[in-house]
């Protein structure tokens, strides 16, 4: 028997990489063959960086929320964030940009997986006079080039260099149109562009990943709406996508054997409009292959 995603087993198929045994300090591992693949049974323990972001806070509840699959790890920037997480020894506290990278290795140090959910910020400069647009800016070393470029580089590198063979990034659409206006934020700043190079980057470091492009996030309940993929920006006829789905994305991308070495841009159908998605396993199976 072949576990879907959709079954929300506790099993993994190690079909991408051949038949890696999943390991675990929490959990002993399981092999066992079929005629197609070798299924590992076991607990996989991932780290979510940015998890005190938006959408990494919601992949992080997650895992934690599945203790029978996931042993989750959280880095975060500040104290603050650390005990707004609640504070615990799987929170560490790290910045992906920094020149020393022991903090992020630290946190990634025996873990099965990588979820990515970092990402360089705007801020409004201030409010905006009556009838004007507000003007937004990175904050001091945030940029792009830095945070998505630099920063995601170096958690890539720092999963090769100790073993952490799975990485899920979350990103945005919009990432093959260099005039896209996000690019234009706060100057020529280009997150689009960096975030697009440090998926590359993924892709050629030879790790086992999946890709999740973003439409516009909202902050909504999940498991309300049927999901849509597509790829390179296509024309989906929606554009947005609660944070919360997004997030079991990710999550359900850990779980899905057919996830792995595909990219996809996610967004969501309107609630209402056909059935809320709950089996993921068709999604990613349609999902483009590269990136
Ligand atoms: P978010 O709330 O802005 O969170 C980003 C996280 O990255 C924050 O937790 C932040 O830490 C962390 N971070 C930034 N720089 C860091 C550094 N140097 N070291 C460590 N951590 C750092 O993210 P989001 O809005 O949920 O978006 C998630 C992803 O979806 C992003 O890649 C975003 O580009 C993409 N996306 C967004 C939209 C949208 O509509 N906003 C649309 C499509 C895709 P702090 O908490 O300390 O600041």
């Amino acid at each position: 028997m072949l576990a879907t995603c959709g079954q929300q087993a506790s099993l993994r198929q190690s079909a991408f990489h051949g038949t890696r045994v999943v390991s675990s300090r929490h959990a002993l591992p399981r092999r066992v063959a079929t005629a197609h693949a070798h299924i590992v049974m076991a607990k996989q323990t991932v780290l979510v960086t940015g998890a005190g972001g938006r959408t990494g806070r919601l992949v992080f509840d997650k895992l934690r929320a599945r203790p029978d699959q996931f042993v989750a790890r959280g880095l975060v920037r500040t104290e603050e964030s650390k005990a707004a997480l609640g504070g615990g020894a799987d929170v560490f506290v790290g910045d992906i940009t920094a020149i020393d990278d022991a903090p992020l290795r630290a946190a990634l140090r025996g873990c099965d997986a990588l979820v990515i959910v970092t990402s360089a910020t705007p801020r409004m400069k201030a409010p905006p006079a009556e009838g004007q647009r507000p003007e937004f800016e990175f904050p001091p070393g945030g940029l792009p080039e830095r945070v998505d470029w630099y920063g995601q580089k170096a958690q890539i590198d720092a999963a090769k260099a100790l073993g952490v063979r799975r990485v899920v990034v979350i990103g945005s659409r919009g990432g093959t149109d260099p005039a896209n206006m996000l690019n234009r934020i706060g100057g020529n700043t280009n997150i689009l562009v960096w975030k697009r190079m440090a998926e590359q980057y993924l892709v050629n470091s030879g790790l086992n990943y999946t890709i999740i492009r973003a439409g516009g996030l909202l902050d909504k309940e999940g498991g309300k709406r049927q999901l849509v993929i597509g790829a390179d920006d296509e024309d989906l006829g929606v554009r947005s996508v609660p944070r919360a789905d997004v997030a079991e994305m990710a999550v359900q991308a850990l779980l899905c054997a057919d996830a792995a070495g595909r990219s996809m841009d996610l967004v969501s159908r309107e609630e209402g409009d056909g059935a809320p998605t709950t089996d993921f396993a068709p999604l990613f199976a349609r999902a483009r292959r590269g990136m």
